[in-house]
């Protein structure tokens, strides 16, 4: 009997924390670590008789965020309550975008295939339950904390494919410079949707999801386990329960967290202390101005006009003021070479570097040009990174621009051949190693300024002549 085949379909869930110097809806610091419960307010804490006010740069983020995703923006928009009982939550609700959200029915690209996203929305953070010894202690540090949920379509169609759109959205977030995307300190976190569909079935199973996966390798494998689990259940003629389930790192396994009852009502209705999120179009306009250039698509661009590949580029595009700064020395110098000295010379550096772009191809297009030895380039680098002087000055000081010039070389040779007629001898004789001798006899009479490739290839060249000749 053939094995049946089954199709699997996951939808994310992401919740990224906008980098605003305050909450969402207070002006509480959103510092990471600081101490329990000491950035708090009677607004963020839910007293009774305050009044939220909206962080318009948290707004501008989310707007950003939904427009760089290729989303409808919904120019009115608004608030509404989420209603539940958790400890942490001490307003008993959440403050979101449920009926209208900021942006809806976009996509984002990766490789060759559009991933929707179903919308993008605002909404606050809760605080934080700390187990310890027995005892739950509350920390509303975090309670208020300005949040972009991301939701997609459920269109990946495996484990690997949802850790590699994770690792170019949280890229894309990055270069937006909306939020930090730090998986360690939960501003970057993910939530995914997994169910198995029989090739003849036309819906799916009911959907398990996967709750609090802290990392692309903890969300690889938590599906990879999700989908083999699903798929020996259904061939055993189990049915799949809708349910939640937790992720345990150490086994290697989900586990049950809780089942899907019937659907949670949250009892959803626009906030009343909040007006409508009006947008108007100049300020969407504005917006979008401001987003820079994917990086998948500078990369393929790269790619494409500089012939640099995915080794040289991986490395270069991960970061954005590395990427920036490449391409602006790559303006004056070979790409490829650029490229290579950033990654084999300047690894450690933060960047963009302390000195201009135009400094880093200068150095980079002597050596190439063969005016600076490469040993000399590479000091005349950390000498301008330490000093910030420019590379000419330096290399002035030191005397060292190497003499490609044609003509004084080849004056240094007839000089060299001239005064060392046995080493020429031996030379013609087949000792090929007396070649080294003449070069270094060259090299010391034009005290270590002669290009040394330009020495000996002419002088190759004029002992060959002279083979010939004699
Ligand atoms: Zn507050």
């Amino acid at each position: 009997m053939m094995e049946k085949e089954f199709k699997t379909i996951i939808g994310l869930e992401i919740h990224l924390q906008l980098k605003t110097l305050s909450k969402m809806f207070c002006s509480c610091s959103t510092e990471f670590a600081a101490p329990a419960n000491t950035n708090t307010c009677p607004v963020c804490l839910g007293w009774p008789g305050t009044l939220p006010s909206v962080n318009q740069k948290a707004v501008l983020f989310g707007l950003k965020g939904a427009l760089a995703l290729n989303c409808r923006i919904n120019r009115e928009s608004g608030f509404d309550r989420k209603n539940y009982f958790y400890p942490d939550l001490p307003k008993g609700f959440q403050i979101t975008q449920y009926a209208r959200p900021l942006g809806f029915e976009g996509f984002f690209t990766l490789g060759e295939k559009n991933i929707g996203i179903r919308r993008v929305h605002l909404e606050e953070d809760a605080g934080r339950t700390i187990y310890n010894q027995g005892n739950g202690e509350i920390d509303f540090n975090r309670a208020g904390i300005p949040l972009v949920e991301i939701v997609t379509e459920p269109d990946i169609e495996s484990p690997g494919e949802a850790r590699d759109f994770l690792k170019d959205l949280r890229l894309l977030i990055l270069y937006l410079g909306i939020s930090d995307c730090s998986m360690e300190e939960g501003s970057f976190r993910c939530d995914a949707n997994i169910s198995l569909k029989g090739e003849e079935e036309k819906i799916s199973q009911n959907q398990v999801e996967l709750k609090n996966l802290n990392s692309f390798q903890a969300i690889f494998r938590a599906l990879e386990y999700e989908e083999k689990r699903q798929k020996k259940a259904l061939l055993d003629g189990e049915e799949i329960k809708g349910e939640t389930r937790g992720w345990d790192e150490k086994e290697g396994k989900t586990f049950l967290l809780r089942e899907k009852g019937k659907k949670e009502d949250y009892r959803y209705f626009p906030e009343p202390d909040l007006p409508d999120l009006i947008l108007r179009q100049d300020l969407i306009g504005s917006v979008a101005e401001d987003i820079p250039e994917p990086p998948m698509q500078r990369e393929k661009r790269w790619q494409e006009e500089w012939g640099i590949g995915k080794e040289e580029t991986g490395v270069l595009i991960s970061d954005k003021a590395k990427a920036d700064y490449f391409e602006k020395a790559a303006n004056f110098a070979s790409p490829k070479e650029v490229a290579k000295w950033i990654k084999e010379h300047l690894y450690a550096h933060v960047f963009p570097l302390e000195i201009p772009p135009e400094y880093l191809s200068e150095i980079i297009k002597m050596v190439e040009e063969g005016d600076l030895s490469f040993p000399q380039g590479k000091e005349v680098l950390k000498e301008t990174l330490e000093t910030g002087r420019k590379p000419g000055e330096i290399i002035d000081d030191k005397g060292w621009k190497q003499i490609s010039n044609q003509e004084y070389i080849e004056e240094l040779i007839e000089e060299i051949i001239e005064n060392n007629p046995g080493v020429v001898q031996d030379y013609l004789a087949g000792k090929e190693k007396a070649i080294q001798n003449l070069m270094g006899k060259g090299m010391k009479k034009s005290e270590g300024q002669a290009n040394p490739q330009t020495l000996r290839s002419l002088l190759e060249e004029r002992l060959k002549g002279r083979e010939e000749d004699g």
